[in-house]
């Protein structure tokens, strides 16, 4: 039996998604067409918006986006020509690239530097900001630690410092792990993905507070309330419509089953192997994800390793792996180069048991244990 312990990288639909999906199919027409198969499409798409919404606790006024995931959402809103931007240091390459490039067309970048736990605290954003600052982004929470920033207290000290500014928030992957609020927040607009709370890849959605005015990454369409031109990708945001739905009817027994899980298996792991740290153990963390650093291992051949054993884990973040350069995130950190390469990530999914914790730990404790005698023999 195959153990996925890579929910942060995918979030594999459930088999009761799965099933609605195949039903799906038959409504597959072009949502601009006038027939019933158009029309049919339409509805199911703002039927999905809605569910999005609610999940997301946006109000009736906000926009709700489809895209084709947290990627593009992230590239849209850096489409527009911020002058000065402030970004988080362990923010997801979606948003440190586009970053980059406005920054690199000669607008000013300062990173906005996180503690030692990886959070983003209130002091660190003051410092940051400028009196020009038109443009904040900080993650809700890490995809390789799974440290959670307070955005709200954020937010509010942002706007009191740049008032004009457009705070945006990368929620991909809290959703579905923790309750969120985007009206709550105090943000103007907000990322989230599909793939990573069991919808399919390549779906997500820019949800833009009512009134805030952003450029379409796409033009030549008037899909999307114009600002996302194409074609929707109907399947795609239906499954994202009953994933929302799924997940808000079941998120606190979601959180806790997932938080037992990966407690467990911290406290399974720490008691039976030496050389063993938590990363980001002194922030709020996502229910699911654990950071381990592993004394005398190599991150990326564990992953292999491990797989052989049906085991499913990832060095550092699914999208940078087999990249050489070390976690950007844990550089951040303050962590050295060597630590973070040994290092992977556990990501539980809430449908799992804790029957597999014991095959997981005995499998990193022989596979590091294995590469320590390796090394010491050398
Ligand atoms: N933002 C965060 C925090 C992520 O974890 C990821 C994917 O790992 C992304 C953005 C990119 O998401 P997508 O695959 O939907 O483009």
């Amino acid at each position: 039996m195959i153990i996925d312990l890579d929910a942060n990288s995918t979030y594999l639909p459930s088999e009761e998604i799965q099933e609605v999906m195949k039903l799906a199919w038959r409504r597959l027409g072009n949502p601009s067409s006038l027939h019933r198969g158009g029309q049919r499409a339409r509805a199911e798409i703002e039927r999905a918006r809605e569910a999005v919404r609610y999940l997301v606790g946006a109000e009736k006024g906000d926009l709700v986006v489809f895209t084709s995931g947290a990627t593009e959402s992230n590239n849209m809103v850096l489409r527009a020509p911020w002058r000065s931007l402030a970004v988080s240091a362990t923010e997801h390459p979606c948003v440190l690239g586009p970053a980059r490039r406005v920054a690199s067309a000669g607008a000013e970048l300062r990173i906005i530097p996180v503690n030692e736990d990886g959070e983003v605290k209130t002091s660190h954003l003051e410092e940051a900001l400028s009196r020009h600052t038109d443009f904040i982004s900080i993650m809700a929470a890490n995809n390789e630690t799974g440290a959670i920033n307070d955005i709200h207290e954020l937010a509010r000290v942002a706007r009191s410092a740049c008032p004009g500014a457009h705070i945006h928030t990368d929620a991909a992957q809290i959703v579905g792990k923790e309750s969120i609020s985007f009206a709550a927040l105090g943000v103007d607009s907000m990322t989230i993905s599909g793939h990573k709370f069991g919808a399919l890849s390549g779906v997500g959605a820019l949800i833009i507070r009512e009134g805030i005015q952003l450029e379409p990454l796409l033009v030549g369409g008037v899909q999307e309330s114009k600002l996302r031109g194409g074609t929707e990708n109907v399947m795609g945001i239906i499954s994202l419509g009953v994933a929302a739905q799924a997940v808000r009817e079941t998120l606190s027994v979601r959180a806790s089953t997932m938080s037992e899980l990966r407690n467990c298996f911290e406290d399974s792991l720490l008691t039976t192997l030496a050389g063993v740290e938590i990363n980001a153990k002194g922030a709020q963390r996502l229910p699911n994800t654990s950071n381990i650093f592993l004394a005398g291992s190599r991150g990326d051949d564990l992953v292999i390793a491990l797989d052989r054993e049906g085991i499913l884990v990832s060095s550092g973040a699914a999208c940078s792996s087999g990249k050489p350069e070390p976690s950007h995130v844990l550089m951040a950190m303050g962590q050295s180069e060597e630590r973070v390469r040994s290092t992977i990530r556990v990501s539980f999914r809430a449908d799992q048991s804790k029957e597999i914790v014991p095959r997981a730990v005995s499998a990193i404790v022989g596979a590091v244990s294995r590469m320590r005698s390796a090394t010491s023999e050398n």
